[in-house]
């Protein structure tokens, strides 16, 4: 009944006689999608672990490409394939009475998944030398689903390494895709840099695009890490944590540069201190940051921008008028008016934000 709808792409396997059948439904689906309406918006608390493939059934309406493999291969490289094949399942059943099975699979990229059973086959020979970021990144997804990375990495680190020179420097979907990758493929130094620009760069809770992102990667909001234990913040989600975190700095030491300027401490004269409380109030105000300033979880802000904004405030020219002859008299300058706003703006440094993951 399904003939009609089948066609046939067969794996060019070592082992012609191959048992199992992937019939491949919705092949090339989006992926990672990266909606422009959607960046920005709150991050669903869990990551997708798992895609809805796994039981995908045959439907009569659909088409679906079938691609014929070994199912020694599968079951040794892939611990997910070898239970569904021989772990009691009704599929195993199938497969020890029929000695062969269909195996419905949906939303795979076609080339994606082709090159991946190239893998699981050790068809080496029929592999490129490099592949597209996006083409890992499916294929990471696949690994990550079948459990089977270790076999996989082999590869990824050749295609990573020459993937590397092209890496992002904003926050983007390829940056995104390079997050989950080299978070699958244990690459802490390319982990820590996506992190860092995903951190510094994004101006919304960062989201995962329905990649595999671990959970503890991605955040819950700073205040509910607050209220979470010590060993719930080491693996709770650290990206939009840490760009909370970062913001909520920069506008404390606005805050307290404010107080500074406010309490009695000030030791010029009042209309020096009134200048500069007057210009960092305004200047703030300029760029939405008025007290008591934007709230987690910071929409429309970026810690990189911040930093910018508050290192871009000017420090006022003023003269006070002579007592006796009405006349101003040269440019007031105190070591307090330099020491206030170089204060803030040290204190402000925008930082790479590299951590130990
Ligand atoms: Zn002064």
């Amino acid at each position: 009944m399904y003939e009609t709808a089948i066609t046939t792409q067969k794996l060019n396997s070592k082992d012609p006689d191959g048992e199992v059948m992937f019939l491949l439904g919705n092949a090339n689906a989006p992926f990672a999608v990266w909606d422009e309406k959607k960046i920005g918006k709150p991050t669903p608390k869990k990551a997708v672990k798992k895609p809805p493939k796994k039981k995908a059934k045959l439907d009569s309406a659909k088409e679906y490409i079938r691609i014929q493999v070994s199912a020694k291969h599968l079951m040794l490289a892939s611990p997910v394939l070898k239970k569904t094949l021989s772990g009691g399942w009704k599929e195993s059943e199938i497969f020890a009475k029929k000695g062969s099975i269909d195996l419905v699979v949906e939303d795979w990229d076609l080339d994606a998944f082709l090159l991946f059973l190239r893998i699981l086959h050790c068809q080496h020979h029929d592999l490129p030398s490099s592949v597209t970021l996006e083409m890992l990144a499916k294929i990471a997804v696949m690994a990550d689903y079948y459990a089977c990375k270790n076999t996989v990495a082999f590869f990824a680190n050749l295609w990573i390494e020459k993937l590397e020179p092209a890496f992002p420097t904003e926050y983007s979907r390829d940056l995104m895709l390079w997050l989950f990758v080299s978070c699958f493929f244990d690459k802490r130094e390319l982990f820590a840099k996506s992190a860092s620009i995903a951190m510094t760069k994004c101006n919304a809770p960062i989201t995962n695009l329905g990649l595999p992102i671990p959970i503890n990667v991605l955040s819950k909001s700073f205040s509910d890490v607050l209220a979470s234990s010590f060993i719930d913040i080491l693996y709770q989600d650290r990206i939009n944590i840490d760009r909370e975190w970062y913001i909520q700095h920069v506008m404390k030491r606005l805050k307290e540069q404010r107080d500074l300027y406010l309490s009695k401490d000030w030791s010029c004269s009042l209309d020096c201190c009134s200048m500069l409380l007057g210009a960092l109030e305004k200047q703030m105000h300029l760029n939405g940051l008025s007290l008591p300033g934007p709230q987690p979880p910071f929409y429309g802000i970026s810690y990189e921008t911040l930093v910018t904004a508050v290192h871009s405030f000017t420090i006022p020219r003023w003269a006070p008028i002579s007592d006796l002859t009405g006349r101003y008299n040269t440019e007031h300058y105190c070591e307090e008016t330099r020491r206030g706003y170089n204060l803030l703006e040290f204190k402000t440094v925008c930082e790479s934000l590299l951590r130990n993951w």
